[in-house]
């Protein structure tokens, strides 16, 4: 097929953009500084700030949402000394929110997992449940990197609100893929990343809400070219990052309808072909196109081995250092179902006849296996 490599693994990262790319090069290529470096990043400021509802002077240029991330749960905590001692974060973070709030209980906060249902679901109720006088910040992802689940991150806000906690959101997997509004959603603080969607990889932002300001200390120190964080802004990047969020946001709902379109096509070929095969997650409250499938007695592993590099897909952050994935396992799944699980995420680049491929692919796979 002439449109191959398929590539599916859009979780994990996006192809930048080509327009993306043209619009960077003139950065790239000469040293650019002062009035003209300052107009370039405001207008940067401008298009990325635009994707979220959010206004320029609320964002910090990051290296990407791992960064995002850590700057919102260490510098919360670092700002709140001893005020409050409580973190809640949910079942199925990033590692990039998991692993700072672990540091921030090993130095003696308490850290209060969310639990999800079988759905991959937060309910708001159990947040309730959760809250007290003595929560500081509660971070639930608006959208999750293996299943693509979305949650009800406004009434959880809401809620952490009236607890008088911060709420901080991971949206990394979500802007630029459906509407993102930082006032709708009600949030303090909300990490993404430009690699996410058609833009270049090494940077990201983190949204603060500035009136009143969300009290958050600095964790990287140095010469400030942005308020909060130091370091020389990567303008090419920036710039790039921009670029793609002007794009992502006029495609928006095309490319949704391209990526619904590819997985039902995808899914009806399975379907068509014999191979038994079960969601993994919710079927309605998900991102269009995002998929994570079992195929039982198949090894994932060694599916995503012998299809690539014609189709390329993942068991996605599934066998982390060899352990079987934690969101999978928050779900309810054992070791051996999540090991027959693998993770597909359309873009709105790829084609129906793409998708048709890739599944005659693994149903040959597995007819080939016997
Ligand atoms: N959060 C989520 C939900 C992600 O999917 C990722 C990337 N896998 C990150 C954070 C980290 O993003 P970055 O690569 O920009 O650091």
């Amino acid at each position: 097929m002439s449109d191959t490599p398929v590539f599916l693994d859009h979780y994990a990262t996006t192809p930048c953009d080509p327009a993306v790319i043209a619009a960077m090069q003139p950065y790239f290529a000469k040293a650019c500084s002062g009035v003209a470096a300052k107009k370039a990043i405001a207008g940067a400021l401008q298009d990325i700030s635009a994707i979220i509802g959010a206004k320029p002077h609320d964002i910090t240029l990051t290296s990407g949402a791992t960064e995002a991330n850590n700057m919102a749960l260490l510098g919360v905590a670092a700002a709140a000394g001893q005020a409050r001692r409580e973190i809640l974060v949910s079942a199925i973070e990033h590692d990039s929110v998991l692993e700072p709030a672990k540091a921030l209980a090993a130095q003696g906060y308490v850290l209060k997992t969310i639990a999800v249902d079988a759905d991959g679901f937060v309910s708001p109720d159990a947040v309730a449940g959760m809250l007290s006088d003595q929560t500081l910040l509660v971070s639930v992802m608006l959208a999750n990197h293996e299943i693509g689940t979305l949650q009800k991150i406004d009434e959880i806000a809401a809620l952490a609100k009236n607890a008088g906690a911060l709420c901080h959101t991971d949206a990394t997997q979500a802007v630029g893929k459906i509407p993102v509004d930082v006032k709708a959603l009600g949030v303090d603080m909300l990490s993404f990343s430009a690699h996410k969607l058609g833009g270049p990889q090494g940077i990201g932002a983190l949204y603060m809400r500035q009136t009143p300001p969300v009290p958050l200390a600095r964790v990287i120190y140095g010469g400030q070219q942005q308020k909060m964080r130091a370091g020389t802004v990567p303008l090419a990047l920036a710039v790039g990052f921009g670029k793609a969020c002007t794009i992502a946001a006029s495609n928006m709902e095309a490319h949704a309808a391209a990526r619904r379109e590819c997985s039902k096509a995808f899914l009806e070929t399975l379907h068509t072909l014999g191979i038994k095969y079960s969601l993994n997650g919710s079927s309605d409250h998900r991102l269009a196109g995002s998929l994570n499938i079992r195929i039982q007695d198949v090894s994932a592993d060694d599916l995503v081995l012998s299809l690539s590099p014609e189709v390329v897909f993942s068991t996605g952050a599934a066998c982390q250092n060899g352990t079987p994935s934690r969101v999978l396992s928050a779900l309810g799944m054992d070791a051996m179902e999540i090991a027959q699980s693998i993770r597909i995420c359309f873009a709105g680049s790829n084609t129906n006849v793409q998708a048709i491929f890739a599944a005659q692919k693994i149903a040959d796979y597995i007819k080939a296996k016997g």
